[in-house]
């Protein structure tokens, strides 16, 4: 079977809920990916930053392999050894006191959202069912049907409502609209530090500075969704870090488990993730002993291999030569660490057809939001593979 086979039986068989680019990948290794007809690929994409630690990584794998063959999944039914240690460990590289495991970062955003609903009852003294949340336009935070009420993109919500109540959308990058927006209600403000798939859009510095004093100030928790850009992504553990704050609860997923394995989790300080009491929140899957095990690995390899300074570094590097590249077609290169959006100008005729034409030269990059083309390659790349890329960006920014 060839690439066009595997791209006629899924359209035949699979919903049509995604647009790939048409290569159909077989195997990878670091930073680079291998189609079924035997071409090579830079993944310039790392699965939306879920593989920071580089595709099949030999640390990762083997604790996949090894815990495997012992016992993959016991419910929250029983306890299992390796739950406990990835709570530790967790704790000890973030320093929050407490964390919760689920699996897609969609779930770990409903959690966070229902903690702070239950603290905003118990704690705060908000009337039952009435409480708030403040979050901002252009937000990504997933796809179930509560998240995307609040979604302000017309293709994630329009035909899927009815929609979730108690959610107040205020712009982004916009301190004083949530100040405006606070009532004695609100419970919560959620954001993601840098908005990733609402087109990797970077807040003026001091930002989340100012968010964090505003929640602060008037008894209102800040949640960071960091699932696209924590775990050293900006060139920090957090990308919050980069403002000295520390949200209430942040919410991780993606690269907690490297790309192996669906993990994600919630972190809070015990007064406030202390709230929640069994029965209330659940997952079969959340904290299996599989996931837990790959999950500690993955963080491992992110402390042993320093991958968030390797990003803070690399980073640099990468937005400085694509900032040299004269191009007719861009508008703006922005970024931390190494999440990286290139925005084209509104006539370059959409991100997609250079996607196409980068896919054709050897490099894997998506679009994001029609016209910025979003450069996140995993962690351990090297320098001569990024002057590797940036050679052939060049040349496709610089096409009719
Ligand atoms: C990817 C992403 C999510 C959703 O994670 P899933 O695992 O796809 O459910 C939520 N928030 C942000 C910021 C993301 O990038």
């Amino acid at each position: 079977m060839n690439t066009q086979d595997f791209i006629k039986l899924e359209e035949q068989y699979g919903a049509h809920n995604y647009h790939p680019l048409d290569v159909v990948i077989e195997r990878a290794e670091g930073v680079w990916v291998y189609d079924v007809d035997g071409k090579q690929y830079m993944d310039c994409l790392s699965a939306y930053s879920a593989v920071n630690q580089g595709h099949v990584h030999p640390k990762i794998l083997n604790a996949l392999m090894e815990q495997a063959r012992k016992v993959t999944l016991t419910s929250r039914a029983f306890r299992n050894d390796q739950l406990p240690l990835l709570y530790k460990e967790l704790s000890e590289l973030t320093g929050y006191e407490m964390s919760l495991p689920m699996n897609s970062g969609a779930e770990a955003v409903e959690t966070a959202l229902k903690l702070a609903r239950k603290w905003a009852y118990r704690v705060k003294g908000v009337p039952r069912h009435q409480a708030e949340m403040i979050v901002c336009a252009g937000n990504f935070h997933g796809r179930t049907i509560s998240i995307i009420s609040f979604s302000t993109e017309p293709l994630y919500r329009d035909d899927f409502g009815p929609f979730t109540p108690g959610f107040v959308v205020v712009p982004y990058a916009d301190a004083d609209a949530i100040e405006k927006a606070i009532t004695p209600n609100t419970a919560a403000v959620m954001l993601e530090p840098i908005q990733g798939e609402g087109g990797v859009i970077v807040p003026p510095e001091g930002y989340l500075r100012k968010v964090a004093e505003i929640c602060k100030r008037n008894n209102v928790l800040f949640i960071a969704d960091e699932i696209q850009t924590g775990l050293g992504r900006t060139g920090k553990l957090f990308a919050s870090q980069h403002e000295g704050v520390r949200p209430d609860i942040v919410i991780i997923g993606k690269a907690l488990s490297g790309g192996f394995y669906p993990v994600s989790a919630i972190l809070a300080d015990k007064p406030i993730l202390g709230l929640f009491t069994p029965g209330e929140h659940g997952s079969t899957f959340g904290g299996n002993p599989l996931g837990a095990a790959v999950a500690r690995a993955a963080l491992a390899v992110l402390r042993e291999e320093k991958l968030a300074e390797r990003a803070a570094e690399l980073g640099t590097y990468f937005v400085e030569q694509l900032a040299e590249i004269s191009s007719p077609h861009v508008k703006e290169v922005r970024g931390k660490g190494l999440l990286i959006g290139v925005e084209l100008k509104p006539e370059a005729g959409g991100a997609r057809r250079f996607c196409e034409a980068l896919q054709k030269q050897g490099i894997l990059a998506k679009e994001t939001h029609d016209n910025v083309i979003r450069f996140a390659p995993p962690l351990v790349i090297k320098k001569e593979e990024i002057d590797w890329a940036v050679a052939r960006i060049r040349e496709v920014l610089n096409m009719p």
